[in-house]
């Protein structure tokens, strides 16, 4: 089978979607069921019908869009990922994968491939946790990985709940039917921007993702006594802020000797009660996200600050309140599909290297309903989340070519 894929269109796509922004060119802002989303959502829909494919969309508005297979109650192969973007974002998070993913479905179309297996493009409402906290609401949805019941309670910051905003948006039905049945997709593959230097550094086109590393998520909540920054000698002294700094250092510590390089800790919200210069902090609410491609290894991370909890809030007398906001488990993509990535990038001739996703994306959550894999292409300086966040036409092409190839095999 030979086919070429369309660089020159691709590209238009990208661009012409970007200006569906909030924010000013370069930069892209795209949050879930604003208007320029629902515009966006629009124009996407109306690319996917003008190649024929058929499009339906569920009550959380995931779009899926189905070159019917000629079998077609055989399970479909799924690729795809999101359009939404975080306030000053670039054009390619997520949108290489979804009008990537369109562009080989219509690459094969013009080849004559006739799928056995349906080939479906899925596009991820709400990969972006902006507008409700949580990240990956449509994958998560369509995996159970969060019930119908907890995404009803979810309200974002004007506090509008999301059941209003989904409805007023048009999408009516049950949270309860987003659930995909059993058997449902054979294989999904997303193709990805990298958002780091990796393959850009080793000069590789393609990275093939093997394992996808999740975050634990925790609240740390320290209690100390306030006072006179003047009054209060340091041997009376409850310092929250002091436990807290011994606490960042502690978790910071627990990965570092982890002994594998992808177990990392982050603390990266420090909020500081009563925050004044002449007042002893007697309160401070740390979040920290720790992520590992291993469960058990992040699991240890998790028992060391535990521990570094007891003994900190025993030696300085402040308590030290720990909630575990989210704990996804990571995944390991699919055997089948790696090695379909890899027979493309042979064939084509193209080299590529396997890795580990640092960052968590929807197909963690596919990978719970249905085998599942990642491919990434590279991306300027790693940058991503910016507005200069940059793939080459060539490296989005070569992604494009390898993605047709594998969806094809996948649905042969
Ligand atoms: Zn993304």
């Amino acid at each position: 089978m030979n086919f070429n894929v369309a660089g020159d269109r691709l590209v238009n796509e990208i661009e012409e979607l970007a200006l569906m922004s909030d924010a000013e060119a370069p930069a892209v802002t795209r949050v879930v069921f604003t208007p320029t989303d629902l515009k966006a959502r629009e124009w996407l829909i109306a690319r996917c019908e003008k190649a024929g494919l058929a499009v339906r969309q569920d009550a959380i508005g995931n779009i899926f869009a189905r070159w019917t297979g000629f079998q077609p109650s055989a399970p479909a192969v799924g690729t795809g990922s999101h359009i939404d973007a975080i306030p000053n974002a670039g054009k390619y998070d997520g949108v290489v994968g979804v009008l990537g993913g369109l562009e080989a479905i219509r690459s094969l179309q013009a080849s004559g491939f006739r799928p056995k297996h349906s080939i479906e493009l899925l596009v991820f409402t709400s990969e972006e946790p902006t507008r409700f906290g949580i990240g990956c609401l449509g994958s998560r949805l369509l995996s159970r990985t969060i019930t119908a019941a907890s995404a009803r309670k979810l309200v974002d910051k004007e506090g509008v709940s999301l059941e209003e905003v989904r409805r007023d948006a048009g999408f009516k039905g049950q949270l309860e039917d987003v659930p995909l049945p059993d058997g449902y997709y054979k294989a999904f593959v997303e193709l990805h921007i990298e958002q780091g230097p990796l393959l850009e550094r080793q000069k590789v086109p393609l990275g093939i993702v093997t394992q996808i590393a999740a975050p634990a998520t925790l609240r740390l909540s320290i209690e100390g006594a306030g006072g006179h920054a003047g009054g209060v000698l340091m041997p009376d002294r409850k310092d929250a802020l002091c436990a807290a700094a011994e606490l960042i250092l502690a978790i910071e510590n627990a990965a570092r000797t982890s002994g594998a390089a992808d177990t990392v800790a982050t603390v990266g919200i420090c909020e500081v009660f009563p925050g004044a210069v002449n007042s002893i902090p007697s309160r401070v609410q740390l979040s920290a996200d720790i992520r590992d491609t291993v469960l058990g290894r992040r699991d240890a991370v998790m028992y060391a600050i535990e521990a570094a909890c007891q003994s900190i809030a025993a030696k300085r007398q402040v308590s030290i309140r720990k909630e575990l906001l989210n704990a996804d488990a990571p995944a390991h993509c699919a055997p089948a599909i790696i090695e379909a990535l890899s027979r493309a990038c042979l064939k084509h001739q193209l080299l590529y290297v396997p890795m580990v996703s640092r960052a968590y994306h929807d197909s963690l959550f596919m990978s719970r309903v249905t085998p599942a894999a990642m491919l990434f292409i590279p991306c300027r300086n790693g940058y991503s989340h910016r507005p200069d966040e940059y793939a080459s036409p060539e490296d989005i092409a070569r992604g494009v070519l390898v993605l047709a190839d594998t969806l094809a095999t996948l649905a042969s």
